[in-house]
């Protein structure tokens, strides 16, 4: 590794706005010699490049959120989003269930349906696999296959997000789904030792997790993935994983967008004490991950996370918001209403943005004939035809609500 002094950082910061010269991997894993002193450096570097891949177009997914199961086998100290059989508020949802929900969502203008649930349920939980034999099924892969269709039967696009899967799994929902997703959250094994906040999820030792975001890419799956910022990581934690998903990216080229996603601290959470990151840290992250990440990766901030920071956001590199629904609130962090798209749209104006819908298959996947079978292309071209006459400010079914607590 090459002795980088700062003046040679900032110049390959500069290479990377001005020429578009990616970053070395030395240069990246030096980057946290460049200090919050130089902040207006590598946001401004980090805008310029989002301006030259994206332009002043900023996207969001309309979507419907199907919590398939909040059922789950691990325990993260920052998630409120899994239950115990018995718990108030465990949820399967039935097939009928599902139905209707996805309906609703037509009705109002989504084109997604993300599905999301815990990992493994049925490995730890006989309650619920006598539901799921109850619904004709005896493992989960082959439920959300059922939904799956059922979404694109009523014109919805899937996205599954179900934790840890084989590449079996994952063979078998591609022909369902136009894209998966799995956050790496941090490719850290001190976030899993005693004490930290993966310590009690086996799934989330980081080697299964890139392990499975290559097996994705080799099945030529569209996908989704991203970073948890504030649950006990350095910031150089945070580059390493961003690297990470840069070198699984190239090598595969099948990673579509990463997110770049706040902690918040809640009273029901273990890391219920445990300090939100500042809007400086998400900010902070955004821009490395802009910098870090290649030119045809979309790079997403939940705008319910940060409602006061879009701007901020913006400026950092973001070009897209993720999923928002008219219908279903946010169920991973449900205390964070999603923002209503009429002022989303007016804060994205006053950066010089203009805010419009998109599939959860980004245009480049959908043009490469092995990212997508025929039948989905079909069906997402029906969704293309619906998000293209949508303009933010004229949709009221889709705008008609913000959604919050379930
Ligand atoms: S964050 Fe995901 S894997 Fe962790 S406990 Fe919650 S649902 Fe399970």
């Amino acid at each position: 590794m090459r002795d980088l002094d700062l003046p040679s950082l900032h110049a390959a910061i500069e290479a990377r706005a001005c020429d578009s010269v990616p970053l070395a991997d030395d240069e990246v894993l030096a980057l946290p010699e460049v200090s919050s002193r130089d902040g207006r450096e590598m946001l401004e570097a980090a805008g310029t490049v989002r301006d030259r891949a994206f332009g002043k177009t900023a996207t969001f997914s309309p979507k419907v959120f199907l919590p398939v199961t909040n059922l789950c086998r691990n325990k993260c100290g920052y998630c409120s989003f899994k239950k115990m059989p018995g718990d108030a508020g465990v949820w399967t949802m039935s097939p009928s269930e599902v139905t209707e929900w996805i309906a609703r969502g037509r009705e109002h203008g989504c084109v997604e349906a993300l599905l999301c649930l815990g990992d493994k349920p049925e490995t730890s939980f006989p309650a619920y696999r006598a539901q799921l034999a109850s619904f004709g099924h005896d493992n989960t892969v082959d439920y959300l296959t059922r939904v799956s269709r059922i979404a694109l039967d009523h014109g919805l696009l899937p996205h599954t997000n179900a934790g840890l899967l084989t590449r079996e799994d994952m063979a078998q929902l591609r022909t369902t789904n136009v894209s998966l997703g799995l956050m790496l959250e941090s490719a850290s094994d001190r976030l899993c030792g005693p004490g930290m906040p993966h310590h009690r999820a086996p799934d989330k030792q980081p080697q299964k997790r890139i392990r499975m975001l290559e097996d994705a890419g080799e099945l030529r799956i569209p996908f989704t993935t991203g970073i948890l910022v504030g649950i006990g990581e350095t910031r150089r934690e945070r580059i390493e994983a961003l690297l990470e998903i840069r070198r699984i990216s190239r090598a595969f080229g099948h990673v579509q967008e990463v997110i770049v996603q706040s902690f918040r601290a809640r009273p029901e959470i273990p890391m219920h004490a445990a300090s939100d990151p500042s809007d400086d840290d998400l900010i902070d992250a955004i821009a490395l991950a802009r910098l870090i990440l290649d030119d045809d990766v979309s790079v997403q901030a939940p705008p319910n996370l940060s409602p006061h920071a879009t701007a901020k956001m913006l400026r950092a590199g973001i070009n897209d918001f993720g999923g928002i629904s008219p219908v279903s609130p946010d169920y991973i962090n449900p205390r964070h209403p999603w923002p209503h798209l009429k002022a989303l749209g007016e804060a994205c104006a006053c950066e010089g943005f203009s805010l419009h819908p998109r599939l959860p298959i980004y245009p480049r996947w959908r043009e490469r004939t092995e990212f997508i079978d025929r039948d989905l292309e079909m069906n997402a071209r029906a969704c293309e035809r619906r998000v293209s006459s949508f303009a933010v400010g004229r949709s009221p079914h889709l705008e008609s609500a913000s959604v919050g607590s379930p």
